[in-house]
């Protein structure tokens, strides 16, 4: 699966190992904007800073490893994917990617709204003052405390998942007195993964409702007869790092032609649609990722189209983005401890975090990239792969890349496009303490998530 094969600096020309790794940039320092946050680039000594700070400067204060974001650029993209779908449609920043109160305030701020599916995350939400109309509460399993603490809280909408669902919320409503807001979430028989869509996919899976066989349909037959429900709508989400807009295109067919049937048996017609997320991002330079614009633009048209098809309404239409928006404005950084060279391989690079604070390369084969962070260096480039700490030889960051050949213990390295599902899936493997999330603004840094610490783990250590 090699995607590119000439890999060779003159080190590994003679053997090179079986791999996903793409040729060698031309020059190993530079840093391709596609990956990097935007304020992310080299001082005159040629060390990366961010927002106007050396990664030196970073790792001497907040140690490593660390999650470095960059502020403005988090708002760049929360504030674009907002203009992109202006006033007549919803942006919903999906909470799951990476939370923390200093994020709800910024896309508070930007006019996003939020995505939560767990207890946890409403706490978070609405303890930074996220308006609760402006939180969808999402999940396959909620539990009827949750589910009641979301409706006395008054979130904007929940997604139904279930028939067993479709009764607890309206239960808790009817109780609470009040008429609670629901999509119901559908299974449209679309699988998108990275390049490749599936039209036909089986609706094998744990999230939604099939809207084959007419489940779907009943959903709504019985949802709309509760007191404690309002319908507004129907909910889609087909997967994720989705490049390929075809897959919206069949979603967005499938979902009016519900909202359709809804109208022709019940006489009404449901006023929104939501797309969800699963916008991809560039994780290397390989991967070419739409801007907000082109995708309102390709989702208005399609749901317009299918809608003028269907006779119906043109729904509101609300996405919501979690990856796209905070995925690109972090990187790792890291300090190397070992460079362990395995002749005719590889070079096994190791650093001081791993698996605990980066899940997603041993769990969904993801690939990255990684730069020398601490320095420039004209040495020849060598084939490394990053490995972390833990007692687990799965436990590998970035699987193949090239480093400068001269890479020592003691360097800085970075790990961009990891402000996406590394921290909010972060662990405590081998009682590692969880790193911390930087945010840098303006040549200013300020902690917005401590590092863990181990008094912390002894602390629900309670003998
Ligand atoms: C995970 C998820 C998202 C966000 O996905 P991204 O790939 O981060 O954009 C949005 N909506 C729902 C329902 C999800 O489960």
């Amino acid at each position: 699966m090699s995607r590119s094969a000439h890999p060779a600096g003159p080190r590994h020309a003679d053997v090179l190992p079986e791999g996903h790794y793409t040729a060698p940039a031309d020059d190993l320092n530079a840093l391709d904007p596609k990956v990097w946050a935007h304020t992310v680039g080299r001082d005159a000594d040629g060390v990366v800073t961010v927002g106007g700070i050396a990664v030196t400067q970073l790792a001497e204060e907040y140690g490593t490893p660390a999650y470095i974001l960059d502020e403005a650029d988090f708002r760049d993209r929360a504030r674009a994917w907002r203009t992109a779908f202006g006033t007549d449609a919803d942006v919903f920043y999906a909470g799951k990617a990476f939370l923390s109160r200093a994020v709800v305030r910024w896309l508070d701020e930007e006019g996003l709204n939020l995505d939560v599916c767990s207890g946890g995350e409403l706490a978070t939400a609405l303890s930074a003052g996220m308006p609760a109309e402006r939180i969808a509460f999402h999940g396959n399993n909620k539990s009827p405390e949750e589910i009641e603490r979301a409706v006395r809280a008054g979130v904007g909408r929940i997604v139904l998942d279930s028939f067993q669902e479709i009764v607890r919320v309206a239960h808790a409503a009817e109780s609470l007195g009040k008429r609670q807001r629901v999509q119901i979430r559908v299974t449209v028989g679309v699988e998108a993964h990275t390049h490749e869509f599936i039209a036909t996919a089986h609706e094998d899976q744990k999230f939604g409702i099939p809207l084959a066989d007419g489940q779907a349909a009943e959903a709504v037959r019985r949802a709309l007869q509760l007191d404690g429900l309002d319908v507004i709508g129907i909910h889609s989400h087909i997967g994720s790092q989705i490049f390929d807009m075809s897959g919206f295109e069949v979603a967005a067919h499938r979902v009016v032609g519900l909202l359709k049937d809804v109208r022709d048996e019940h006489g009404v017609e449901l006023a929104e649609i939501d797309l969800g997320g699963g916008l991809g991002i560039a994780y290397t330079s390989d991967d070419d990722p739409r801007e907000p614009h082109e995708i309102a633009k390709a989702l208005s048209e399609i749901v317009t189209r299918e809608c003028e098809g269907a006779r119906l309404r043109t729904p509101r239409i609300s996405v919501e983005p979690g990856r796209a928006i905070v995925g690109p404005t972090a990187f790792t950084l890291y300090e190397v401890g070992t460079v362990k060279p395995l002749e005719g391989l590889r070079t096994y690079v190791s650093v001081d975090g791993g698996m605990s604070d980066n899940i997603r390369t041993a769990l969904y084969d993801a690939e990255y990239s990684v730069a020398l962070a601490s320095r420039t260096s004209d040495a020849e480039p060598m084939l490394v792969r990053v490995v972390g700490k833990h007692c687990e030889s799965g436990d590998i960051v970035v699987k193949d890349a090239f480093l400068p050949g001269d890479l020592a213990p003691g360097d800085l390295i970075a790990v961009p496009a990891t402000g996406a599902y590394c921290r909010s899936m972060a662990s405590n493997y081998n009682h590692a303490t969880r790193p911390p999330v930087v945010a840098v603004r303006d040549g200013a840094a300020r902690v917005i998530v401590r590092r863990e610490t181990e008094e912390d783990l002894l602390r629900l250590d309670v003998g």
